[in-house]
């Protein structure tokens, strides 16, 4: 049987549906538990432009993608929108058959003035991240000295372009930014967009991640319903990452991403392309497949074709169901309200 007739699946029987795509390492911000300031300081060193995948090889890689399975790709970075002519990247991923869905992760702090551009070329959903409406917390995390009104009118400025409802990314760290939980949900109440709790994630050694600065999200969505009741709402897709719940009184929705007390390992169709165009078939892999040098040594589509399938067929990634079980315990709920509370 020739290999478009078999559909592609990983040990697991996972398929590959979406692709996360790097544009860049480098970020302005320096967000307290991504790219602390004492490892990603003066002195580090990013990637050099010509390590960078352009955006021919980044199209054609796609491409490759979409017809191994992949549906939904996402841009992200680093900060994506830190790369010149994102919009044209857009429009050449928007050209690639089978392709349902480009959506950008961003920290917003360039996204006013390029939403248009952006949504004209062809992205469909932004997701802009936010971890806290009070100035000061929020200073504090994304070390930048970097104003919530800014990220405010990005999230405007998008939904002016045609992007609502905009998903807004908040990761919730305790004793670091859980009183901004309520602040966020009330903020965007009867707004049309979808703030998204996040627990915090070990990604790695770079962040010093510990267990106890996890609020679960079970928490989170015992505090908000406590306030506005809520419901659960179906998937919108097998494999969804959020959690979705929406108001009682017609409020809107909400998401939790729970990736630490409810690992989603079972679902994840998602693999990632490092801006250095390696291969990585977990959001926490440590070792990533070079897929550039293949590309720069005169590769055929075939030859990459096969060669991703093989990546992903061998692929047994469930790295956070099993350092939830590592870890031995899941942290410690702190109820504030009733769990029978929430959908009450
Ligand atoms: N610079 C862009 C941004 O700020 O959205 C895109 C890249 S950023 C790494 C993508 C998302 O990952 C952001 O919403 C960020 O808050 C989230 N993130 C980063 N480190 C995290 C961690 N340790 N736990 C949970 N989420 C994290």
């Amino acid at each position: 049987m020739a290999m478009a007739d078999v559909p592609l699946a990983d040990t697991l029987g996972r398929p590959v549906r979406d692709l996360r795509i790097s544009v860049t390492d480098r970020c302005q911000f320096r967000c307290t538990y991504c790219m602390p300031r004492e490892v990603f300081g003066r002195d580090f060193v990013f990637l050099p432009r010509e390590q960078l995948l352009n955006f021919e090889e980044l199209t054609r890689l796609a491409r490759i993608f979409a017809s191994l399975g992949v549906r939904k790709l996402r841009l992200t970075g680093g900060e994506p929108l830190l790369r010149r002519d994102l919009d044209k990247l857009v429009a050449m991923l928007a050209g690639i058959g089978g392709i349902q869905d480009i959506a950008l992760t961003t920290n917003g702090a360039l996204l006013a003035g390029k939403a248009k551009a952006l949504a004209g070329a062809g992205l469909r959903r932004v997701t802009v991240s936010l971890d806290s409406l009070d100035d000061a917390v929020f200073m504090a995390l994304n070390d930048a000295g970097f104003p919530v009104a800014r990220v405010l009118e990005a999230i405007a400025a998008a939904a002016g372009a045609g992007l609502a409802p905009v998903k807004v990314n908040m990761v919730v760290r305790r004793g670091v930014n859980e009183q901004s939980i309520l602040p966020m949900a009330a903020h965007f109440r009867h707004s049309g967009h979808v703030p998204r709790f996040i627990e915090y994630m070990d990604v790695g050694t770079t962040n010093g991640w510990r267990l106890e600065e996890v609020v679960p999200a079970a928490e989170i969505i015992s505090l908000i319903g406590g306030q506005w009741p809520l419901e659960p709402v179906d998937p919108a897709y097998p494999g969804e990452v959020a959690r979705r719940y929406r108001y009682r009184d017609g409020g809107g929705e909400i998401g939790v991403i729970a990736s630490v007390t409810q690992p989603f390992c079972r679902g994840c169709t998602r693999a990632r392309l490092s801006a250095d165009g390696k291969l990585y078939t977990c959001l926490f892999a440590a070792a990533g497949h070079d897929l550039r040098g293949l590309l720069r040594a005169g590769a055929t589509d075939q030859a990459l074709r096969e060669q991703i399938a093989a990546i992903w067929a061998r692929r047994t990634d469930r790295y956070s169901e099993q350092r939830t079980r590592q870890t031995g315990r899941t942290p410690q709920v702190k109820p504030k309200v009733e769990m029978s509370r929430v959908g009450g």
